[in-house]
C-alpha cells in the first residue's frame, strides 16, 4: 500500500514509520523533520553484504556512498555493519574520521580533489584514492613522496555506457566530467603512468555508471567492459589490478511506476559476467566493491512537514504549501524527481485530490512535486513525503535563511535525534 515497507497505518488511522506514529514524532520534535529508520538501514546493509557472500564468495566489500546522507551517526552505523564508506570531500572524510570510521575502509572520490583533500587523505591513510585525472595523479604522487608514503589508488574509468537515466545523473559516457574514457585510450595511458610513478600503487579500476538505474543490464555491461580493461592494462604494463569497484546507482521505488530490481539480482548477474570474462582473459577474479548510496537509505527515510496555506486556482491547480521545501529537498527543483506523499492523519483514507506541493522559499520552482495524488490536506495537517532518506538532508541549504531540520532515527520502536535542528544562532555564527 505504501511506497516503502517501513510505513504503515495504526489503529488511529495515522501513518507510522518503524512502528512509531508520525503525528507523535511531529509533535515531539517539530517540523520540518527528517525521520530515518535504522532497522531498515541495517536490513539493507545485510542484503547487500549477503549478495556478495552468496554470489561472489565473500570476496568483496559493500561501501556506503555517504554523499547520500552524511553525519557522524550514519558512519557509526555503517562501521557497526562492517561496511566501507566512500567520501567525496574533505568534509565527508573529516566527518567519517571523527566518527571513528576506520580509514583503511574509506574510499576517496571526486573529479577535482583539492591539495588539502589529498594531503588529508595521505596523512590519515585513507584506504583508497580513486584518481580521476592526470593532474591529480601527478599531484598525489608528489604529496605521497613528500609524506614518504605510497598510496593505493584505483583509476576512475568511463566505461561508455548509457544507463537509461536522467541526463544529469548519467556519468558513464564520454561527455562526463568524471574519470578517464576507455575508448580514447586515456584510461590506459593513465594506468601506465600510475604504474610508473614511485609513490603510487595501482590496485584497481572504478566506474560508476549513473544513479537510480532500474535495470541489471547496464551493470552487467559495465562489468564486461571493466574486466576487458583490466586485461588491457595487464597486457600493456604486466600489472594485474586486483580490485574492481563497480560503483553504485541501484534504483529504488519513489513512485508507483518505478520497478526496481531486487538488490541480489545485481550481484548475481554481475558475478556471472565477471567469471565469464576472467576465464576468457585468463585473469584472477578481482576483489569487488559496490557503492550503494540511495538504495541503502532513501527508502528508510521520510520528511514530515506541517501544511500551511492552501491556494486553489480554479481550473489551474491547487497549491498545498508546507513549512519546508527546496531547502530541505531540492530534488524536484533540480531534476523533477517525483515523490509520493501522504497526509499523516488520513493515511488510511483514499487519495482524492491532485495537488502541487510547494515550499516556503521565494522561488516559483520551489516545489516538492506537481500533479501529486493526495488525501485532502488542510492547514495544520502533517504531511509525509516518502523515500527522502538520500540526497535530501545532504543537499539541504539555508536559502532564505531557513534552518536545516533535525534528523531523528528510529530503532526498535524508539526515536532519537541524530542531528540537531539548526538554530538562529547557528545561522549567524560565521557572520562578522
Ligand atoms: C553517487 C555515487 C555513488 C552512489 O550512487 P547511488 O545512486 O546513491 O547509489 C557511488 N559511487 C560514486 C563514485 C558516486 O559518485
Amino acid at each position: 500500500m505504501f511506497i516503502s515497507k517501513n510505513l504503515a497505518v495504526n489503529e488511529k488511522g495515522h501513518l507510522t514509520i518503524g512502528g512509531i506514529d508520525t503525528l507523535d514524532l511531529a509533535k515531539k520534535y517539530g517540523t520540518p523533520l527528517y525521520v530515518m529508520d535504522e532497522d531498515l538501514i541495517r536490513e539493507n546493509c545485510e542484503k547487500f553484504k549477503k549478495s556478495i557472500d552468496d554470489y561472489y564468495e565473500k570476496n568483496g566489500l559493500v561501501c556506503y556512498a555517504s554523499k547520500a546522507f552524511s553525519c557522524k551517526e550514519i558512519y557509526r552505523i555503517m562501521k557497526d555493519e562492517g561496511l566501507g564508506v566512500d567520501v567525496v570531500s574533505l568534509g565527508e572524510m573529516y566527518t567519517a574520521v571523527s566518527a571513528g570510521f576506520a580509514s583503511e575502509k574509506i574510499y576517496l572520490h571526486g573529479n577535482n580533489k583539492t591539495i588539502e583533500e589529498l594531503k588529508f587523505a595521505v596523512e590519515h591513510k585513507i584506504g583508497r584514492i580513486v584518481v580521476d585525472n592526470l593532474n591529480e595523479l601527478e599531484l598525489l604522487n608528489c604529496i605521497a613522496k613528500d609524506m614518504r608514503s605510497k598510496v593505493d589508488v584505483l583509476i576512475r574509468v568511463k566505461p561508455g555506457i548509457d544507463a537509461h537515466t536522467h541526463d544529469f545523473i548519467r556519468t558513464g559516457q564520454i561527455d562526463s566530467k568524471f574519470g578517464f574514457a576507455i575508448e580514447t585510450g586515456e584510461a590506459l595511458s593513465a594506468a601506465k603512468l600510475a604504474v610508473e610513478l614511485d609513490n603510487i600503487n595501482l590496485v584497481g579500476a572504478h566506474c560508476h555508471i549513473g544513479s537510480q538505474i532500474l535495470d541489471v543490464d547496464p551493470f552487467v555491461l559495465a562489468a564486461d567492459v571493466m574486466i576487458k580493461f583490466i586485461s588491457d592494462v595487464k597486457d600493456a604494463t604486466g600489472i594485474e589490478m586486483c580490485e574492481l569497484n563497480l560503483g553504485g546507482g541501484f534504483g529504488i521505488k519513489y513512485v508507483d511506476k518505478d520497478d526496481p530490481v531486487d538488490y541480489e539480482e545485481y550481484m548475481k548477474a554481475v558475478s556471472i559476467m565477471i567469471q565469464k570474462k576472467c576465464d576468457q582473459y585468463n585473469l584472477n577474479r578481482p576483489f569487488i566493491v559496490i557503492e550503494p548510496g540511495r538504495s541503502l537509505i532513501a527508502p528508510t527515510g521520510i520528511t514530515l512537514y506541517t501544511v500551511g496555506a492552501r491556494k486553489e486556482i480554479p481550473n489551474i491547480r491547487t497549491y498545498v504549501s508546507v513549512d519546508g521545501g527546496m531547502t530541505d529537498n531540492p530534488r524536484y527543483a533540480l531534476y523533477k524527481s517525483e515523490y509520493d506523499a501522504i497526509v499523516a492523519s488520513k493515511a488510511s483514507e483514499e487519495k482524492n485530490e491532485i495537488v502541487t506541493i510547494a515550499g516556503k522559499c521565494c522561488e516559483s520552482g520551489d516545489l516538492i512535486g506537481e500533479n501529486m495524488l493526495l488525501q485532502h490536506a488542510e492547514t495544520g495537517d502533517i504531511l509525509a513525503v516518502c523515500a527522502t532518506g538520500a540526497y535530501n538532508y545532504s543537499m539541504a541549504s539555508n536559502y532564505n535563511r531557513n534552518l536545516k531540520p533535525a534528523v531523528v532515527m528510529i530503532k526498535d520502536g524508539k526515536s532519537r535525534v541524530i542531528v540537531n535542528r539548526e538554530t538562529l544562532e547557528d545561522l549567524v555564527k560565521n557572520d562578522i
